[in-house]
């Protein structure tokens, strides 16, 4: 999963991103508005975290002006603790979730989790698609019909969450690429492609489909 950050306080950011990488999530950082909205516009995020008090142009603005332009990435917005008019102002402008000034970085990662099922039109409790489980706090895959655990990497996991969420859609190298790696990492497709094949020896060959010259389909609907 791809994700924003947008957060002018270094510190703070530094030390979510770290927790935010832990826990399976691409992260690019952003510390100004102007450059948060054009990243948040261009990218093909599948979540932000937009704190309100930065500079350039206010966190509101810019998410108001994402809004406006019909960018529909899920935000959870940062407010000071207690100023509820900040609640109320984002979810106006179009948060979808909000988290109080200070928090624990677990807070983040179970909303950010919850309101990836809830865009991705999921339900609650573990991922399992097609007998497989995903635990999202061991970054393990289970098998219960065979009570296999399977460790993953990041990458592997990451992708595995990817393709988990949009079961039964072809899905191109390009979006996968984007969805799974930050905006620094050497973006290479023929890598992606050792990822997938590393994937299909852990959960069986035909997990993943392949679709010449479209992409790959996870847990296509023959085989379920
Ligand atoms: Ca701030």
């Amino acid at each position: 999963m791809r994700l924003l950050l947008v957060e002018d306080d270094a510190l703070q950011s530094h030390h979510l991103r770290l927790a935010l990488i832990q826990a399976g999530f691409a992260v690019d950082i952003v510390a100004d508005g102007v450059e948060a909205e054009f990243m948040g516009g261009s990218e093909p995020y599948d979540v932000i975290v937009l704190d309100l008090g930065l500079p350039g142009r206010s966190g509101l603005d810019v998410l108001r002006h994402w809004r406006a332009a019909d960018n529909a990435t899920p935000v959870l917005i940062l407010t000071a603790r207690d100023a509820w008019h900040e609640k109320v102002d984002g979810f106006k402008a179009g948060a979808d979730d909000y988290l109080g000034k200070p928090f624990h970085a677990a807070e983040l990662i179970a909303r950010l989790h919850a309101l990836l099922r809830r865009s991705n039109a999921q339900p609650h409790g573990p991922l399992r698609v097609a007998g497989i489980e995903l635990n999202e706090e061991t970054q393990q895959a289970l098998i219960p019909a065979t009570g296999a655990r399977l460790d993953l990497t990041g990458t592997e996991f990451r992708l595995l969450r990817y393709f988990m969420l949009h079961p039964g859609r072809v899905l191109s190298k390009t979006r996968l690429v984007e969805h799974v790696y930050d905006f620094e990492t050497e973006r290479d497709s023929n890598v992606l492609e050792v990822y997938i094949n590393r994937l299909r020896r852990k959960l069986g060959r035909d997990s993943i489909a392949t679709r010449r010259g479209q992409g790959y389909i996870f847990s296509n609907a023959e085989l379920s």
